[in-house]
């Protein structure tokens, strides 16, 4: 089994690693570090979730830290992932580290990131039609980013952002002189064509997705008329075997009439959806989580990725 002391890093990186908690890598993670250490380029199949992050980061902050002449460049389909991506750096930096990351995304002051542009950070991490906006204005020269990653291309592909990322790419030093490292959810012909013009020799880290529901929850399908919807509802609520329940539906309005009625026949339930202020969504999704009330009405936008036990 691989542990991260396999892959010798710097001692303060290490120790960040056992300090957040990364006990052992995720398999992107063990095949993706010690080829990006080994200055090979990647194309990479991982999703969000399967700690890809952090594969891309360890190398990059390895390297920096160990002074090798490195800069790196990280271009995100969103504002989103931009920040999330800049977090996770800096999770692992301490903070008296002199490693700087910038993230250049839309919809911040132009003039504070020129600024930060300006004390020469060894990361910046951004969306491509920032990063494109500081070239044209000079405020950043990417002939010196010889790391380059390209986190979720086939969004970026979706969104139709290539052409702003094929000009930054053309901004880097050439293929052969910088290592590149291209993650995207999918391989279509599209991407592999990118793929070919961006990347040497690249070697191919492929994560299978997990699986959407884990083996231990049993799934049952009811097929039932419109009809006979709520009455089946009221039945599977009313078993004493069920302790706490989540309900989906598609539309806020289609949460809130759902939840009148459960609550008229007295059931005790909460609702979460975006009509909520965010603090009674809190307050409602602690009374769920403690048991308090039994039953929880969500859209699919508003209950995604909440934990419950
Ligand atoms: P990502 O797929 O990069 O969005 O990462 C998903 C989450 O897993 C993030 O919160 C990471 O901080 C966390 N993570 C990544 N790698 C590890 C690891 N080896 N051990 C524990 N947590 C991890």
């Amino acid at each position: 089994m691989t542990t991260f002391q396999d892959f010798a890093l710097p001692e303060a990186l290490q120790h960040k690693l056992d300090a957040l908690g990364f006990d052992k890598p995720t398999p992107v993670q063990e095949r993706a570090i010690p080829a990006a250490l080994e200055h090979r380029d990647i194309l990479g199949s991982a999703q969000t979730g399967t700690g890809k992050t952090a594969a891309f980061s360890i190398p990059l902050l390895t390297k920096i830290m160990n002074h090798a002449d490195v800069y790196g460049i990280i271009v995100t389909p969103t504002r989103e992932l931009a920040l999330q991506v800049d977090e996770q750096i800096r999770a692992f930096l301490s903070p008296k580290s002199k490693i700087r990351s910038v993230v250049l995304i839309g919809g911040a002051s132009i003039e504070r990131q020129v600024q930060a542009l300006g004390k020469r950070p060894k990361i910046v991490v951004g969306t491509p039609g920032r990063i494109l906006d500081h070239l044209e204005r000079k405020s950043l020269d990417l002939s010196e980013f010889n790391y380059v990653v390209l986190d979720e291309t086939d969004r970026m592909l979706d969104m139709g952002f290539i052409p702003q990322v094929k000009r930054i790419v053309r901004g880097t030093p050439r293929k052969e002189d910088r290592q590149t490292l291209l993650f995207s959810a999918t391989f279509t012909q599209d991407i592999m064509n990118l793929a070919r013009q961006w990347t040497f020799e690249p070697i191919t880290v492929e994560i299978e997705p997990e699986r959407v529901a884990t083996a231990s929850v049993d799934q049952k399908v009811y097929l039932v008329s419109s009809r006979e919807r709520f009455s089946v509802l009221m039945d599977l609520l009313k078993d004493p075997a069920v302790e706490s329940v989540i309900i989906f539906a598609n539309r806020r309005d289609q949460v809130r009439r759902l939840y009148e009625k459960l609550r008229k026949e007295g059931v005790q339930c909460g609702m979460l959806s975006g009509e909520i202020t965010q603090a009674k969504r809190t307050k409602t999704l602690e009374n769920f989580k403690s048991g308090r009330s039994k039953v929880m009405v969500a859209t699919d936008v508003a209950g995604r990725g909440i934990h419950v036990e």
